[in-house]
């Protein structure tokens, strides 16, 4: 079967669907090709703070209803340390801006409602994705769906399959360079059923390792500690889990985290990954296709968002007869962003978790520094506005 579009699309995640979204407002087709079902991606829990800009652009474009009603403001975070817990500020320190907690998935069943009640041409389940010429005029992408072989030409294609996708892949060695950091630590994270511990989410360094006190809703929350990159989840317990949330989060008056049953475990890695530039030809990666942060700053899903804003920017500017200068400068813009939020998350990420063979100095020095963040106000001021988001400019 073969068909023809203007953009195809590969990954129905945030940068894929908001980037089909935005180009139909625009009036530009899309088709979007997705390996999962839509109830897989609809389902999957995974990051969940949008920041303002985010926020802002979704409400642009028609997808703030239900993340104004459901979504939660948060005004700022706690970072807790050596006992006691101190509060950075946003509205105060950016000029009104703040953070909203609402899930991934749930941005993604709002782009795919909006997306089917448009007409979209969205494909899930499909499989055997490659990429055709896209070093030529006329790329295309060759799929299996419903046990069909398929393709789709198209004038541009999008690469937003993620982290493992084909489209990063498919750039020849030599064209563009990987750019990596890993972490010698992981997050292990769990979800359970309790009402949240804190309004704000609680960042914490203790001499044990990092956690983290999230939410995901009012009565599901996310929680993370820091371990050995080869720790399994099978060997936590519920009740070793959380002992050891009670004991790096424990602070002088008597804090304890609200308990509940732990319905779901997992080892993330940590790394930072760019690649630099991130196109070629005919091809745009988006997303984490491209770069991968270290979860600590939060902002993977928001440069998903970003990336899909200025591709979905420079497309409409081809199609209006701008040219192919906006498309051409695509990779250098969004890299610009890209590389702050990497700045950021790899600062907080060092802030805040224990690195192996880190001695007593280092504790202290993080402490201090920990200490100093929360007592400047050009320090707060600088990482408030880093976490609402710098501007998508
Ligand atoms: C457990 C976890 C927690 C996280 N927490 C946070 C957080 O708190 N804050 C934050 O900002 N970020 C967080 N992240 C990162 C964030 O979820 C990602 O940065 C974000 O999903 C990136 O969006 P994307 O659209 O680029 O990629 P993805 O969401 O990965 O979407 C890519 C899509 O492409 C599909 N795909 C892959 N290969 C193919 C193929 N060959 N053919 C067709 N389709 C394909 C995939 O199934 C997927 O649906 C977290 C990630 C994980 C895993």
């Amino acid at each position: 079967m073969k068909h023809r579009t203007q953009v195809g699309i590969v990954g129905a995640g945030p940068a894929g669907l908001l980037l089909s979204h935005l180009l139909h407002k625009q009036g530009i087709e899309s088709v979007v090709l997705e390996c999962r079902t839509r109830e897989q991606i609809e389902g999957t829990i995974r990051a969940g703070v949008l920041e303002q800009g985010t926020v802002d652009l979704l409400t642009r474009v028609g997808l703030g209803e239900r993340l104004a009603r459901e979504g939660f403001a948060h005004d700022g975070i706690l970072l807790r340390f050596h006992g006691r817990t101190r509060r950075v500020d946003f509205p105060s320190q950016t000029g009104g801006k703040r953070v909203t907690v609402y899930p991934q998935h749930e941005v993604l069943r709002d782009l795919v409602k909006a997306r089917l009640a448009d007409g979209a041409d969205l494909r899930f389940g499909v499989n055997a994705v490659s990429l055709r010429g896209v070093d030529g005029e006329r790329p295309a992408i060759r799929y299996r769906h419903d046990g069909e072989d398929c393709e789709v030409s198209c004038d541009f294609v999008a690469g937003c399959d993620g982290t493992h996708g084909v489209c990063r892949a498919s750039i020849p060695s030599g064209i563009a360079t990987p750019l990596e950091r890993t972490y010698p630590f992981a997050w292990f994270g769990v979800l359970c059923e309790a009402p949240p511990s804190s309004p704000e989410l609680i960042y914490c360094l203790h001499e044990r390792g990092f956690a983290l006190v999230s939410t995901r809703s009012p009565t599901v929350q996310r929680m993370y500690l820091q371990v050995d990159p080869e720790e399994r989840a099978c060997d936590w317990s519920d009740d070793r889990i959380w002992s050891e949330f009670r004991t790096r989060l424990a602070t002088d008056d008597g804090w304890a985290p609200k308990e509940g049953p732990i319905f779901h475990k997992v080892v993330v890695g940590m790394r930072s990954f760019v690649l630099e530039p991130m196109q070629h030809g005919r091809l745009f990666l988006a997303g984490d296709s491209a770069h991968v942060v270290p979860p600590t700053g939060a902002k993977g899903l928001n440069l998903a968002a970003s990336d899909a804003y200025y591709l979905g920017g420079a497309l409409a500017a081809f199609y209006r007869g701008g040219g192919s200068s906006a498309l051409e400068r695509y990779s250098e813009r969004a890299l610009a962003r890209v590389w702050k939020a990497q700045r950021f998350s790899m600062w907080m990420t060092s802030m805040l978790h224990r690195f192996p063979g880190g001695d007593r100095f280092q504790y202290r020095a993080q402490v201090a520094e920990l200490d100093y963040v929360t007592s400047s106000k050009a320090a707060a001021t600088a990482l408030a506005e880093n976490y609402v988001g710098l501007p998508m400019n």
